[in-house]
């Protein structure tokens, strides 16, 4: 099993005039690549910073400014993506497992008000 991947998934934010274009995010303030791993933790390559997939925040370069995104975008974005790798059975199966620990998260933070006061973003850039 794969611990954890590039990430690239279509722009999740709200009203993104581009949402089925596949996109390799990379960190705003350092430029490093970006990889996730099956509980939905984004971590930067160059700097070593992380934050959950819900946390970050997206520019795309058809956007002009960091938009808002919700979590069922995020999941139908991460969703799409075996759709257009190329196959492989490892990443077919990461991409599974990933998104039943969104679908998870997604109910625990309900549970929690999505109270985000204590938790940390990171900008996402591609
Ligand atoms: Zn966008
Ligand atoms: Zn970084």
């Amino acid at each position: 099993m794969l611990y954890e991947i590039r990430f690239k998934c279509p722009c999740p934010n709200i009203g993104c005039r581009n949402r089925n274009k596949l996109r390799n995010w990379t960190h705003s303030g350092c430029n490093g690549e970006l990889y996730i791993n099956k509980y939905g933790m984004i971590n930067c390559k160059k700097c070593g910073d992380g934050c959950h997939v819900y946390d970050s925040k997206f520019k795309c370069s058809d956007e002009e400014n960091f938009g808002e995104s919700r979590t069922t975008i995020i999941i139908q974005a991460c969703a799409n993506i075996d759709h257009w790798d190329d196959g492989d059975d490892e990443k077919t199966e990461f991409w599974q497992e990933l998104l039943i620990q969104l679908c998870e998260e997604r109910r625990n933070r309900e549970k929690d008000n999505n109270n985000n006061n204590f938790r940390k973003s990171l900008y996402l850039i591609d």
